[in-house]
Order: structure tokens, then sequence, then C-alpha cells
């Protein structure tokens, strides 16, 4: 494959990246993303079209603001750059590009940084964003089956928790989640991806969670988990 289709999806995907952060960041909180351009979050200065170019304009201004100089966060560059190269991903996986695919790959690549910025950001996944990113999803190729065994399974694992714990363990947004995982996934690849969500999950309370009674933010280790099984069956 030509070096500047990697070049340019991994432009894209960094482009996408920024634009999702924008959304998960302010959809929760009920602020107009579309309206909202991006401006530096010190001095309000409205960003030029240059200082929109993921990654290579917060290397160029050696990561400060144009305006106020004030340092902008690492948080945005690595967004980008995790968007750029999940992006590419596909184009490695995959002999023969096929449009459709591609696009659905990235499609649901987009709903995974998305469900993880807003869990990491707010603790939710909102409805909103499962709806819109499942109705793209079910225009192309959906699996329904799989999408319907990803509800079932995380609502019994949900309603499990709560009656061997007595709290809540899976979130109801991690269960609407699966089911539009399920839609991107088929069978065999919905239950894999379950099982290394889970075993990383718990490898992180076990082991690197300070206080093992607060409740998980799950949407990352689902997001690492569909990712990993995606490379590891390709695709
Ligand atoms: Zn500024």
């Amino acid at each position: 494959m030509p070096i500047y289709t990697y070049f340019f999806s991994f432009l894209l995907g960094a482009s996408v990246a920024s634009f999702l952060n924008v959304v998960a960041y302010s959809v929760p909180i009920g602020a107009n993303w579309a309206i909202r351009r991006s401006a530096c979050v010190h001095c309000q200065a409205h960003l030029t079209a240059r200082e929109l170019i993921p990654i290579f304009s917060y290397l160029a201004q050696k990561g400060r603001c144009r305006s106020c100089s004030v340092n902008i966060s690492l948080v945005y560059p690595l967004i980008e750059l995790a968007g750029g190269l999940l992006f590419i991903i596909p184009l490695i996986l995959l002999d023969q590009i096929d449009g459709q695919q591609l696009a659905h790959t990235w499609l649901f690549f987009s709903l995974l940084i998305t469900v993880t910025l807003t869990d990491l950001y707010y603790g939710l996944i909102p409805n909103k964003i499962l709806a819109v990113f499942g109705a793209l999803l079910f225009m192309v190729d959906p699996s329904i089956f799989a999408a319907v065994m990803g509800l079932a399974l995380f609502l019994v694992a949900a309603l499990l928790g709560r009656w061997l714990f007595g709290q809540e363990t899976v979130g109801g947004g991690d269960v609407k989640c699966y089911f539009v995982i399920g839609l991107a996934l088929d069978v065999r690849a919905l239950l894999v991806s379950v099982v290394i969500s889970c075993g990383l999950a718990l490898g992180y309370v076990l082991f690197v969670a300070e206080d093992r009674r607060e409740p998980v933010k799950f949407a990352p280790f689902i997001a690492l988990g569909a990712i990993m099984t995606m490379i590891a069956l390709g695709i």
C-alpha cells in the first residue's frame, strides 16, 4: 500500500480523535459542540486553521498557546496520536482495502475513543452518543445477533453483580455499550473481547487501583479489549 495512504489515514484519525474529544467533553454537560470553535482554554483566543492541524501544530508551537504562551495539556496531542495510530491498524491488518470494511472499522474505533473519553471525564457513557454510533453502525453491515448477545451477557453480569455484592458492579452504560459493540463484531470476536476486557479490568483492580472499592471506569477496558481482539483475530 502506498505510504501516503498511511499518512492520510493517520491525519484523518488524529483529526477525528480531536473532534471526538470536543464531543466527549461537551455532550455529557449539554454544551453545544457543533458551534464551539476550538479556542485556547486560558486566553480564549480562537485557534487559526494552522493551529488546528493535529499533533504537528502542538510540536510547532512547542506545546504553548501562540497568544498567551500558556502550556497546552499533553492530553490533546496524545489523544490525536492514539486516533491516528488506530486509524492505521485496519490498513496493516487487511491485505486488500475494502471501502465498506474500512469505514466500518474507523466508525467502530471512533465509538471506542468517544466512550473511553466520556467515561474518563465524567464516569458515564451518554445514551445520545451510543444512539448515534448505533444508528451509524446499523447502516453498515450490522450483526444483530452479536449485539443482542452482548446486551444479554452484560445484563446478566449486572444483575449477578448486584445480587452477589449488593451494589452496582456493571453500569447500565456498559450494558448498552456492549449492545452497540455487538453491532460491529461477530459473536466470536464479541466473546473474546469481553474476556480480554474483564481480564484487564480485574488486573487493574487487583494490582493498580489504589482504592479497590472505587467503581472502575470500564469503558477504557472495553475499548482496549475490543482493539486487542481485532488485532488478534485480524479483524
Ligand atoms: Zn492562550
